[in-house]
């Protein structure tokens, strides 16, 4: 058991295949919480709130920001998407390995708070195959999809700043390489200081 709870930022453009990865992860590990994000957007046909994310309007989102409630927001696409501090810092608090699905701004603010954050970037196999599986999906007008592919190629200039690159070929082989990155990340010296006491005092 590490010190405390790992804290990871999970990006990757819209349409790399985020929530797919994640989804079959946390079936693979019980050691893992994912935070659920707030945002101002539309619900999409078959997303429930409380489930996928807190639905909300820009009102309610801006007095949450107000009061301290969020650990990062960003605006994305014309909306607000944030994460909501105390679910995050009591996962952490019980050792959990706590995800934040993010996009890339909002990963560089957490890295700026929390310096010993894990960032893992999903990266489509290009950027023709995640054009394919945002139009296939079919949640998007064409207006949105092409805003999207915009912000997808900044994105993946910025996946050089992120600790962990994941091509995500196939779901089966990104979900095999989080959790060894997740593994690895238990194992680093610098999270096992109480070991290392515990070794040489013999506990
Ligand atoms: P979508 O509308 O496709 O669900 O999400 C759009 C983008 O917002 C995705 O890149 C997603 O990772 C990001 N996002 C979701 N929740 C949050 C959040 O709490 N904070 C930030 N900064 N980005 C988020």
């Amino acid at each position: 058991m590490t010190d405390k709870g790992i804290l990871i930022t999970f990006s990757g453009p819209s349409g790399s295949g985020k929530d797919t990865v994640l989804n079959e992860l946390i079936k693979k590990r019980d050691d893992t919480k994912i935070s659920i994000s707030m945002t101002t957007r539309e619900v999409r046909e078959g997303e429930k709130d409380g489930v996928h994310y807190y639905f909300v309007d820009r009102d309610f989102f801006e007095k949450k920001i107000s009061s301290d409630g969020m650990l990062e927001y960003a605006e994305y696409a014309g909306n607000l998407y944030g994460t909501p501090k105390e679910p995050v810092d009591e996962a952490l608090k019980a050792g959990k390995v706590v995800i934040l699905e993010i996009e890339v701004q909002g990963a560089e603010k957490i890295k700026q708070k929390y310096p010993d954050v894990v960032s893992v970037f999903l990266m489509p196999p290009s950027l023709r195959v995640l054009e394919e599986r945002l139009r296939g999906r079919k949640t998007e007008d064409e207006e949105t999809i092409n805003h999207r592919l915009v912000i997808a190629r900044e994105e993946i200039r910025k996946s050089s700043d992120y600790d962990y690159i994941v091509v995500n070929d196939t779901v089966e082989n990104s979900v095999e390489k989080f959790s060894m990155i997740i593994d690895a990340e238990r194992l680093k010296a610098s999270r096992n200081k109480k070991i290392i006491s515990e070794v040489i005092n013999n506990v």
